[in-house]
């Protein structure tokens, strides 16, 4: 039966059977030593002269071959223990040995932490290089991230719900990923930028307390450090205050760092706030890095960011936009402003977002649950009657049908993990991203497609 090598440190003596990869030979005259990997970690294997044929057949084996190894657990002498690793008071000497596949030299040092390699020909060969263990750490603690995130969620009474990836095309901020329509030509989906609109559309069908581990799409320009497709934990409730959606992130927060980032240290507890004014007066920014010391790895300084404005002058146009969503309710002091439509520029809105050292890790607000504000600021926004109905006929109906006061939060998950790791971007901390101007270099994604595919989608490409 298989064991695994993190167990062997209990079976002294015994005779075992291991399953995994060659981390790298060494000949030491009539010895030769292998390191033996698996998903649990790695241990030697010393190959004895005899019997002959193993280390005639260990002499052959290169790193990253796939073996299967049977052998007794010796404890090393003293002076030969390996302090850096939890097996290295142990070894395995060899009883049998059989190779279970072979493997090319790899293109990439997969023992090393992998930062000295470039980054294109890393992406390139990602399942090997997902093999290194920084990577395999990142990818284990963001399924602990996750499981953490859902085990708190559903205890608080949440329910974990999918929404469509394939939706309607509305504009809610970026730039949409556009998916022709096979059945009815010359129509698209697009991908869902955020589940926003099925979130709240959730609250009206009276769920109540909703949570999704979900992946959104923008087609954005490339921006530093960003992914077309990134993770949000997304997440409403019906009835909060402002104040519950903060406590209960902030909880969730707190808990993910004590669970398993535990020798992170947040700055202050509960997390400051500032409003959007005094951040930008002394910051200049409206995410602040509050670190005391931005050298120290471990602090984390997690901040609230409230009171922003609902509207905002585009640069460009001069043109009144919202600065969150369309959906982020005005506090209640201005909703006659808003039927009015007076004091737009100053009006604050219910907004909250979380900065974590410099960087937006959540943002979130309370919304407008009633239709005619609704109504009311897609009109300000200078949406005509027509393409108001066109595009948000949806949300404006439910609204009318019961639809409670709502509001809730979405994180970036891949930051805030990226973050707390002490990755120096999203990418470590992404099992396949792609390149910062969207390219997938391991499958060569985007790419050309046959005519044929083309045709059944009504589509031709003019050059
Ligand atoms: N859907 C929003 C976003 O993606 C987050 C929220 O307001 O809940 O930024």
């Amino acid at each position: 039966m298989r064991a695994l090598v993190k167990d062997i440190i209990n079976k002294e003596g015994e005779s075992i059977e291991l399953l995994g990869w060659v981390a790298g030979r060494r000949d030491h005259g009539k010895l030769i030593f292998i390191d033996l990997k698996d998903r649990s970690g790695i241990v030697q294997v010393v190959f004895l002269p005899k019997p002959q044929e193993l280390p005639e057949k260990a002499g052959v084996l290169r790193s990253e071959w796939v073996i299967k190894l049977s052998g007794k657990v010796n404890r090393r002498p003293e002076n030969m223990v390996n302090k850096e690793i939890p097996t290295g008071e142990f070894e395995i000497q060899a009883e049998a040995l059989e190779i279970l596949n072979e493997s090319e030299t790899p293109p990439i040092d997969v023992d090393s932490d992998g930062y000295e390699i470039g980054e294109e020909v890393r992406m390139k060969y990602r399942y090997l290089d997902l093999r290194r263990s920084r990577l395999q750490n990142n990818i284990r603690v963001r399924s602990k991230v996750n499981k953490y995130i859902r085990d708190f969620l559903t205890r608080n009474d949440f329910v974990e719900i999918e929404t469509p990836m394939l939706g309607k095309s509305t504009p809610e901020g970026a730039r949409d990923y556009l998916v022709p329509s096979r059945l009815e030509p010359g129509k698209f989906y697009a991908l869902a930028q955020s589940p926003q609109q099925y979130k709240q559309l959730l609250m009206v069908s009276g769920l109540e307390r909703y949570f999704q581990i979900v992946k959104c799409f923008r087609d954005e320009d490339t921006r530093g450090d960003r992914q077309p497709e990134f993770t949000q934990l997304d997440l409403e409730m019906s009835f909060p205050t402002r104040e519950e959606v903060m406590n209960l992130t902030e909880q969730l927060v707190i808990g993910i760092v004590k669970e398993i980032f535990p020798e992170r240290e947040i700055s202050q507890v509960p997390f400051p706030r500032l409003t959007y004014k005094e951040t930008m007066e002394q910051y200049g920014t409206d995410r602040p890095d509050l670190r005391k010391d931005p050298g120290n790895q471990n602090e984390m300084a997690f901040c609230w960011v409230i009171d922003f404005p609902v509207f905002e002058k585009d640069g460009k146009t001069g043109k009144l936009t919202y600065s969150h969503n369309p959906f982020t309710a005005p506090k209640p002091e201005y909703s006659d402003d808003l039927k009015n439509g007076e004091n737009l520029e100053t009006m604050i809105s219910q907004q909250y977002d979380l900065a974590l050292n410099g960087f937006e890790v959540a943002g979130g607000g309370i919304r407008i649950h009633q239709p005619e504000l609704l109504k009311k600021v897609f009109e300000v926004l200078g949406h005509s009657p027509e393409k108001i109905e066109e595009q948000f006929s949806h949300m404006l109906s439910a609204f009318k049908y019961g639809a409670p006061p709502h509001g809730g939060i979405a994180w970036g998950l891949d930051r805030l993990i990226t973050i707390l790791l002490g990755e120096p971007n999203i990418r470590e901390v992404i099992a396949f991203p792609k390149t910062g101007d969207g390219r997938d270099l391991m499958t060569d994604a985007p790419s050309e497609v046959t005519e044929e595919q083309l045709k059944e989608l009504h589509i031709k490409i003019s050059k």
